[in-house]
């Protein structure tokens, strides 16, 4: 790859145990970049015995991995940290390469997934156990907490780094070693993240990337025995499908899944603030994060107000290549996806809604699309129920606090929601009301290592961040011990 200062962070070649290697019958997958659909490169098309091979060598790292001391691990954390903040700007150039977001988002992202690295190699010095008081004078209660073992992946193209690092430092903290799945549009942050990791010293085995069939390599990672833990970040349905297949061997799950976050702006709420804290949600990753807002609600007595401010801000920012330094939406992943949200769009004017920015195509290039505001939505859109992943912010309007509750919570996920109100009362009540793993007050940015990142109903279980992240890690023994 040009421009890179360490051109060896761009490997094409996975790391199994202490090996850079091809598949073994040679096959190979195409990565191209979505702004201009140049091919960046390839990467393995494992076969099963080559993914096999990498949790067999996961399994065996993972007894002496765990017989290091938390601050052993932490410390060699640490200097992996240490090497992706040195190589910051040549991973944010493979990333807003093969992911098409913009220089300054990739950038902040490494920032962002490299804060869960350092966070938990300190973290993994607190798992502590218990001593619970005796039922009898002769017995001892004692909790032990011990690492979960070997631990897998699945990872999407949306942060092609940070959904990696905050899945692998919890694991590799608490004494687990990981195997990981990237998405096949975005395996070249993965695989720079674990040449660093390899560069730190973190041992053979430890960390590992497999890249090729989604649903070949899914089937290993979910029925192999040998592992314990998968943890996935997806789509609800995909989400759907591996929960099944961890059935058998009942396989402890994280579950990071779809969202449809409302953003309700109350009457009471400081519009200049709100309107920035909307863009800043929207439009994100070209609005393709499950984090993104996906349904706005705006209180009837300040649409206009909010529109016009809101508006105007959207007409502002710039598409293009995320290469270029002034570019705030790059291209969105795939075709599939700018069809997904032509789909949204046609279906919710052809039922009444209004366009008030944007509304198509931007001729960028062929994966760009409009910053888009439409009103007057209503439920009976598709718009209403789907995420629609892209940069289109749909506008409905509300009378008072409960309908706004009643129509934010009337969906089948619970990742993220936000609300603008400078109403205290308002704010606890609303906050309480809303069936969420996550609520943004007066600010539409929330995730951070130091807070548990996660949804409740269809969006999934699990906590990534944060002293709660590493319990997904870990494992409870209790013993009782009869000490006459
Ligand atoms: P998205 O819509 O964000 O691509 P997906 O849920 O389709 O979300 O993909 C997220 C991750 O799941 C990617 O790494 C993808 O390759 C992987 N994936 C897709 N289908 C399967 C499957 N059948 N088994 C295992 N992993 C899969």
């Amino acid at each position: 790859m040009q421009s890179l200062t360490n051109p060896e962070l761009f490997k094409e070649q996975c790391l199994i145990n202490d090996r850079w290697q091809d598949a073994s019958n040679g096959a190979r997958i195409e990565v191209t970049n979505p702004f201009d659909d140049s091919v960046i490169g390839h990467v393995p098309d494992l076969t099963e015995d080559d993914v096999n091979a990498a949790v067999a060598h996961s399994a065996e790292a993972q007894i002496s991995w765990a017989a290091k001391t938390a601050a052993e691990r932490g410390a060699l954390m640490q200097k992996w940290a240490d090497l992706i903040d040195e190589n910051k700007e040549d991973l944010a150039i493979i990333m807003t390469k093969e992911q098409g977001k913009a220089l300054a988002e990739s950038r902040g992202e490494i920032g962002y997934g490299n804060s869960f690295i350092r966070w938990f190699a300190e973290e993994g010095k607190r798992v502590y156990g218990d001593v619970i008081p005796a039922t009898k004078s002769e017995l001892r209660h004692v909790i032990l907490k011990q690492p979960i073992g070997v631990c897998a992946a699945i990872t999407p193209w949306n942060f092609p780094a940070a959904m990696i690092t905050r899945k692998a430092a919890p694991a590799l903290a608490a004494g687990c070693t990981m195997i990981i799945k990237p998405a096949v549009q975005t395996p070249y942050s993965a695989l720079a993240l674990v040449a660093l990791a390899e560069k730190a010293g973190i041992p053979a085995g430890v960390i590992q990337v497999v890249t090729g069939d989604a649903a070949m390599i899914g089937n290993i990672l979910t029925s192999d025995e040998r592992i314990k833990k998968l943890s996935f970040t997806g789509s609800t349905n995909i989400g759907r499908k591996l929960m099944a297949q961890c059935a058998p061997t009942i396989k402890k799950l994280s579950l990071e899944l779809g969202g449809n976050a409302p953003f309700i702006v109350f009457e009471s709420a400081d519009l200049e603030k709100a309107a920035d804290g909307l863009i800043a949600s929207k439009f994100r990753n070209a609005g393709q994060t499950c984090v993104c807002a996906n349904r706005v609600y705006v209180q009837a007595s300040i649409k206009d107000k909010f529109l016009d401010i809101f508006t105007k801000k959207v007409e502002a920012l710039k598409v293009g290549n995320g290469m270029d330094k002034d570019t705030d939406i790059g291209p969105l992943i795939n075709e599939d996806a700018l069809d997904k949200v032509e789909k949204l769009l046609k279906d919710a004017t052809d039922k009444g809604a209004t366009v008030l920015a944007g509304g198509s195509r931007h001729d960028a290039s062929a994966l760009t699309y409009q910053p888009t505001v439409i009103s007057g939505v209503t439920d009976e859109m598709d718009i209403a129920t789907e995420e629609i992943f892209g940069p289109v912010a749909p506008i409905f309007f509300f009378d008072d606090e409960a309908e706004a509750i009643k129509e934010a919570n009337d969906t089948i996920y619970g990742l993220a929601a936000y609300f603008y109100s400078t109403d205290f009362a308002q704010a606890w009540r609303v906050t309480e009301a809303l069936e969420y793993g996550m609520v943004g007050h007066n600010t539409g940015m929330i995730s951070t290592e130091v807070a548990p990142f996660g949804g409740v109903k269809q969006s999934g279980f699990g906590r990534e961040g944060s002293k709660y992240g590493i319990e997904d890690y870990v494992a409870i023994k209790y013993w009782c011990s009869d000490v006459r």
